[in-house]
């Protein structure tokens, strides 16, 4: 068996849909995929129509606040209709178009035109700051995505607005009422030092959270090993996942991430009683 627990569709921030990530996923040999927007929950059973060898799992990677950071949590295995869950995403979703109406105000200040006319025309449910990224680079405002946050978009940009996200507490109990696996997404990319990482797993494990995401894309061994090793110590499970956006993004791909490593295997999201296949 071979899992990709976390992907995203043009539902979000992806470029794909969601029947070219599975066929994908066919043709790199993955077994289960979970394909997790951001904010928005795709219910797999509009693609299981198809016939495929990859189980599609339901899944939605949730963006929070904790202290004053933002971290992600991952929800595999989740009833996408589950009203509890469902209106938080929505509220989430809601709380992005009120940032993208926010920093197109400051984009028209700067004389930058057109930005929501743009987001019209793109088929996301949940809008991102990629989505106004990659406005700024085809408006020629900015050079290239990594410009457009370093300039306008990401903290101390000229269009920056900060976020209203959900705790984590609530994003975590939202997906456990839905019956699925809450997993802390990347924990080595919030830029934290060993004792916020490790405050940070201690309140996630506190707050009701399940998993950590200990593979993915371009993961160093050794952080991989202290992420597994600070799950056992927890009691918490292991998941591994892409992160995949876009097949122009040469470093990512479906099913492109280090396996876990033997000493954790016993704690494989898939053993979860929640795991539900
Ligand atoms: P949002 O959830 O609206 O804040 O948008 C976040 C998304 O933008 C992330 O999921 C990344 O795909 C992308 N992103 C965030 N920061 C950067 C960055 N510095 N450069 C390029 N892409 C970024
Ligand atoms: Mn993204
Ligand atoms: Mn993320
Ligand atoms: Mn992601």
């Amino acid at each position: 068996m071979k899992a990709d627990l976390h992907c995203h569709s043009y539902f979000s921030d992806g470029k794909h849909s969601p029947d070219f990530l599975l066929k994908r996923a066919e043709a790199n040999n993955i077994s289960h995929l979970a394909i997790t927007d951001h904010d928005f929950a795709y219910n797999p059973t509009v693609t299981q129509g198809r016939k495929s060898n990859v189980h599609l799992i339901s899944g939605v990677e949730i963006s929070c606040k904790w202290q004053t950071r933002e971290i992600h949590i991952v929800g595999i295995g989740i009833d996408p209709e589950h009203s509890i869950l469902d209106s938080l995403l929505l509220r989430q979703r809601e709380s992005r178009k009120f940032r993208v109406e926010k920093i197109n105000k400051l984009l028209v200040k700067l004389n930058i035109h057109g930005l929501m006319s743009y987001l019209d025309s793109q088929r996301a449910i949940s809008i991102t700051r990629s989505h106004v990224a990659d406005f700024l680079v085809i408006s020629g405002a900015a050079k290239n995505r990594k410009s457009a946050f370093s300039r306008f978009l990401g903290k101390g940009g000229r269009a920056f607005i900060p976020a209203d996200w959900t705790s984590m507490g609530e994003a975590n109990h939202a997906i456990a009422d839905s019956g699925g696996i809450s997993i802390l997404a990347h924990p080595s990319r919030y830029q934290l030092s060993r004792y916020q990482l490790k405050s940070l797993i201690d309140t996630f494990k506190k707050s009701g959270g399940m998993a950590i995401e200990v593979s993915y894309a371009s993961i160093n061994p050794s952080i991989q090993r202290m992420l597994e090793e600070a799950a056992l110590k927890n009691g918490l499970f292991v998941s591994a996942g892409s992160d995949f956006h876009d097949t122009q993004a040469h470093w990512t791909d479906i099913g492109k991430f280090p396996q876990i490593n033997p000493m954790a295997e016993k704690l494989a999201v898939w053993r979860h009683p929640n795991w539900c296949l």
